[in-house]
């Protein structure tokens, strides 16, 4: 159940929405929450368990490439058993309805492609890829668990590394570059789930310097100064609304 504060905002986003024509929507880990997908930093979060600097960047798998691939291998046995929620049901609803549409996410695990999204970048990569340490090929390892470890090149035969970007790697230029021109001319930007605590969201946040700026996300956030509604309530309850709302006219 959302508060009424929560209903009104949805309102005043969804009445912003309607006279649009361009939407970018920026999710974050929090979108995938009520899929069962820990978050990183939050209640649960991943790295309450783990750390980050043992795992996830180019030093912890030069060290030990077994134990990161099966640290990924234990996160793609989550992601393969959740299921998208209503909330990416929802972005993909939005995006057959606006005429220019782009979804920028942080996340690898997939949800919004199976929820039918199509116009979409994945700034942190995708944990259902996979590409050569040598050669560069990039390829899909749609199994799981892993059948054995290391993950070797299927056409030269090295190592093979998880497709993401870790922690010191710089991101994809050409994804950037293709964000923030989308972002610059939209006219609504939607901020889903993501902390902020990262530099790039909220980056990207402030590039869309014309767009009705909304930020949905049941806590505070790093975006939460950078945009001009913020909405709290959790995304699979609130996007349906969302949706709803803006049907109704
Ligand atoms: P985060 O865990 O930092 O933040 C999640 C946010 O979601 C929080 O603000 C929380 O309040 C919000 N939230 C929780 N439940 C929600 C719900 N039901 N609905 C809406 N919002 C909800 O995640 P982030 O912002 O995506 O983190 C930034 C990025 O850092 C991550 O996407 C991740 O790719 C990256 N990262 C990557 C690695 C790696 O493995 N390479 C490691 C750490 C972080
Ligand atoms: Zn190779």
């Amino acid at each position: 159940m959302l508060d009424s504060e929560a209903m009104d905002q949805i309102k005043v986003a969804a009445s912003q929405l309607a006279s649009a024509s361009s939407l970018a929507v920026i999710t974050g880990a929090g979108i995938s929450a009520e899929s069962g997908i820990p978050t990183f930093r939050g209640e649960g979060g991943l790295w309450r368990k783990f750390r980050a600097e043992d795992l996830a960047t180019p030093e912890a798998f030069r060290r030990d490439p077994n134990l990161v691939w099966e640290w990924y291998d234990w996160r793609r046995q989550i992601c393969a058993r959740a299921l998208p929620n209503a909330a990416h049901e929802a972005l993909a609803l939005l995006e057959s309805r606006m005429p220019s549409f782009l979804l920028i996410t942080q996340n690898v695990d997939g949800l919004h492609q199976r929820a039918g999204s199509k116009r979409i970048l994945e700034i942190h990569g995708n944990i259902w890829k996979a590409r050569c340490t040598a050669c560069k090929t990039k390829f899909e390892i749609s199994e799981t668990p892993l059948p054995s470890l290391p993950v070797l090149c299927p056409d030269c035969g090295s190592l093979a590394r998880p497709h993401i970007v870790w922690f010191g790697e710089s991101y994809d230029e050409s994804l950037i570059q293709e964000a923030v021109s989308f972002l610059r001319q939209c006219d609504v930007l939607l901020v889903i789930g993501t902390s902020g605590m990262v530099s790039m969201p909220g980056f990207l946040t402030e590039q869309a310097f014309r767009a009705q700026r909304i930020e949905l996300n049941p806590e505070p956030s790093g975006i939460t100064p950078l945009v001009q509604i913020s909405i709290r309530a959790k995304a699979a309850e609130a996007m349906p609304l969302f949706w709803e709302r803006l049907n109704a006219g």
